[in-house]
């Protein structure tokens, strides 16, 4: 039992060479890897002195060429039927393609014509709107020219109804001015009658005007004559005035005594008597004052109305030719200041009257 033990061991320990036509066995000394090939190495010489190892590899190699070749074979009794199913295929295929063309075509064309279609539409809708904006635009303008030609008739005939009146008024006007013109006519013929008689009357006038003045400048120098003795007179008046302010000075202290005499003996009568005397003197006093002021003023009219006559009479002299009317306005003057004289003279003889009544003295109790 140990022998067969031991027997089994010793074979279980050795092993063939790798390479197949090698008939030596391999032992293994039981440390590290187990050779495969004859060891120490087993040369060839009729296989050109390799190696079991290199043989073996050429063996290996020799039959992974032969099997490449039965695949490729394999492979390429497999290519004829695809093949012809490729060329089947390509062929269906290319009338596929040819198909999805036509149908790529024709959508293309219906698309392209929808466009067109569309494009068209839109165009159309356009000028629609463009007419019709065009339309409206053409009837605002012609009611506007509508509007205008209206107004032009109603101006024209307004401008007709104007121009009738004016020729109306311009006839009547023309019709007026000739019955003037003609009225005119005849009244420049009257006046022409009458400058000749006036001229005839001017021509009398104007000798009775120099006789006018030659008596006027007589009456200017009598004048002069009389306002100089009225300024005598005035003088006269007012030194009389200046008296009786005197008198009335001495009449009041009169007054005053005879009141403090009624006063010291008690009689009211005599009192009463030297105060009426006292008013009566106060009174006469003022008239007299008066007299003179009016004797002054009077003497100044009279010297203006004497220089207002004379201007008068140079300019009747002066005029006698032309105007008989200031020839009558200068008589006029005169006239006036012959009545104002009568009244300054007497004014004067009143003023003399009241200086001589001042003068006089008062009666005493
Ligand atoms: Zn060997």
């Amino acid at each position: 039992m140990t022998m067969e033990t031991s027997g089994t061991a010793q074979e279980a320990v050795t092993r063939p060479c790798g390479y197949s036509r090698c008939d030596r066995r391999i032992s293994y000394s039981g440390s590290g890897r187990p050779p495969r090939y004859c060891q120490p190495e087993r040369r060839w010489p009729d296989q050109g002195g390799k190696t079991c190892k290199q043989l073996a590899a050429e063996e290996r190699a020799a039959g992974r060429a032969a099997e490449l070749e039965a695949v490729t074979a394999a492979y390429a009794a497999t290519e004829d039927p695809v093949l012809a199913a490729i060329q089947a295929l390509t062929a269906v295929l290319a009338d596929r393609h040819a198909a999805g063309e036509a149908v790529l075509e024709a959508v293309g064309g219906r698309v392209a014509e929808a466009e067109r279609a569309a494009a068209e539409a839109q165009a159309a809708r356009q000028a629609a709107e463009d007419g019709r904006a065009s339309a409206d635009r053409a009837a605002a303008a012609a009611r506007r020219d509508a509007e205008l030609a209206a107004e032009a008739r109603r101006v024209a005939e307004r401008r007709a109804r104007d121009a009738e009146a004016d020729a109306r008024d311009q006839t009547s006007q023309a019709w007026a001015r000739v019955v003037e013109a003609e009225r005119a006519a005849a009244a420049a013929g009257e006046r022409a009658e009458g400058a000749q008689r006036a001229e005839a009357h001017a021509l009398a006038d104007r000798d009775t005007a120099r006789d006018r003045a030659a008596e006027l400048a007589e009456n200017n120098k009598e004048l002069r004559a009389e306002t100089k003795q009225l300024r005598a007179e005035t003088a006269d008046a007012t030194a009389a005035a200046a008296r009786a302010l005197t008198e009335l000075a001495a009449a009041q202290a009169r007054a005053d005594a005879a009141e403090q005499r009624a006063a010291t003996a008690g009689e009211a009568a005599a009192a009463d008597r030297a105060r009426a005397e006292a008013e009566r003197a106060e009174r006469l006093a003022a008239d007299a004052a008066a007299a003179a002021d009016r004797a002054a003023r009077q003497d100044a009219e009279q010297r203006a109305a004497t220089a207002e006559t004379a201007a008068a009479a140079a300019q009747a002299r002066a005029d006698a030719a032309e105007q008989r009317a200031e020839t009558a306005d200068a008589a006029a003057a005169a006239d006036r200041a012959r009545a104002e004289r009568a009244e300054q003279r007497a004014e004067t003889e009143r003023a003399e009257r009241l200086a001589a009544d001042a003068q006089r003295p008062p009666e005493t109790t």
